[in-house]
């Protein structure tokens, strides 16, 4: 099998519960900068990084997958992913503009792609291709509640419909706003309001200083807090190894780090006890696994963060023995042919051979705005 032709798209999707908001910015889109590669045999492979629905770098990204890895692409057998992942990441020209970045997402969709033909030729979904099991159980707990825009009542409201209609078996509520007591109060009323037998997470994005952090972790400490995420700058590997010295609560991170050498830092300064390596931030699947790996031989588990809407860490997180949770962002379930699915608080394994890449006729048609 041979690559014979590279399409790419850019998908741009409202985000349909209006405007939401972290410590850092409002979403009101959802990008996903991405790859169709075609193959002498007729199989094709869907791949995506996915973005905040920045048009100007979702047209970089594009650029840098037709006009920098499409040449190095013609002609290779896609069943070789690991193969070509090597080749294009250590290709001399390319890791002198970036071993990060724009170079780093274009690579994420072009080694999802691959691996969405591997299991496509396979005929199989690809959390079988890499090997899980039938009988693996991923629990799922909810993002998409806690924002920080929200009203305190609506955010207590949104987290109790989430687990009575979905059963999820936690929620995470942002906090970083200016006035920290009263982040602490939206926290105490949603740990009120699920009760103790709901897991409890609280989401910073990376805002706060480090007294400001420490602060805010004392006066949450009796909440039974699973884990405090990002609550310093992402590349902040010093502080996040003292706060976690520091304090009780466990620390989550990892949306931010692009490169597996950040996460052997991160994790051998004792500056993470949940990762969450997310497939289209790192250079896709291929990179995913040997952060999974890592982080499953320090005897820490494995929580993906899901930019890709949970399409492909549906697959990732059933094959790996490092996951225990996975994260309910689900924005563009519509987009796709296999969209992922949730019941009674666990992921429904997909059926279908692939990915879960392959966008709809539909959604291509509605949504791709790379050629307007
Ligand atoms: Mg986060």
């Amino acid at each position: 099998m041979k690559i014979d032709r590279i399409e790419t798209f850019i998908l741009h999707v409202p985000v349909t519960r209006g405007i939401i908001k972290d410590s850092t910015f409002s979403v009101t889109h959802r990008s996903a900068p991405g790859v169709i590669l075609h193959t002498d045999d007729g199989v094709k492979g869907y791949g995506f990084t996915g973005t905040q629905g920045h048009l100007d770098s979702d047209r970089l990204i594009v650029g840098a997958i037709e006009k920098c890895y499409g040449p190095l692409l013609m002609g290779r057998d896609p069943t070789e992913a690991r193969q070509i992942w090597q080749d294009l990441y250590h290709h001399p020209p390319l890791q002198y503009v970036g071993r990060g970045g724009i170079m780093h997402l274009a690579l994420a969709a072009v080694d999802i792609a691959l691996w969405d033909i591997k299991a496509k030729a396979a005929g199989l979904p690809l959390w079988r291709l890499l090997g899980g099991g039938a009988d693996k159980q991923v629990a799922i707990y909810n993002t998409d509640a806690g924002w920080l825009n929200w009203p305190i009542e609506r955010m207590v409201d949104d987290a109790l419909a989430g687990i009575s209609e979905h059963g999820f078996v936690g929620v995470k509520i942002k906090f970083g706003s200016p006035d920290l007591l009263n982040d602490v109060k939206r926290i105490a009323a949603v740990r009120e309001a699920v009760g103790p037998d709901v897991l409890l997470m609280v989401d910073g994005n990376g805002r706060w200083d480090y007294p400001t952090a420490l602060r805010f972790c004392q006066r949450i400490r009796d909440l039974d807090v699973t884990w405090i995420e990002e609550p310093l700058w992402f590349d902040d590997l010093a502080g996040h190894a003292r706060l976690a010295r520091a304090q009780q609560i466990p620390i989550a991170l990892g949306e931010q780090l692009y490169l597996t050498d950040h996460f052997r830092d991160f994790i051998g300064a004792g500056a993470v006890h949940f990762v969450q390596p997310d497939a289209v931030r790192l250079a896709g699947i291929t990179e995913w696994w040997r952060v999974a790996d890592l982080a499953h031989a320090n005897r820490l588990p494995v929580c993906a963060h899901t930019g890709d809407m949970m399409q492909v860490h549906a697959h990732l997180s059933v094959a790996h023995a490092g996951v225990t949770m996975l994260e309910n962002l689900p924005w563009m379930r519509d987009c796709f042919v296999d969209p992922v699915a949730i019941s009674e608080g666990h992921l429904v394994k997909p059926t279908l051979p692939g990915a879960g890449t392959t966008p709809t006729d539909d959604a291509l048609r509605r949504f791709n705005v790379l050629n307007s």
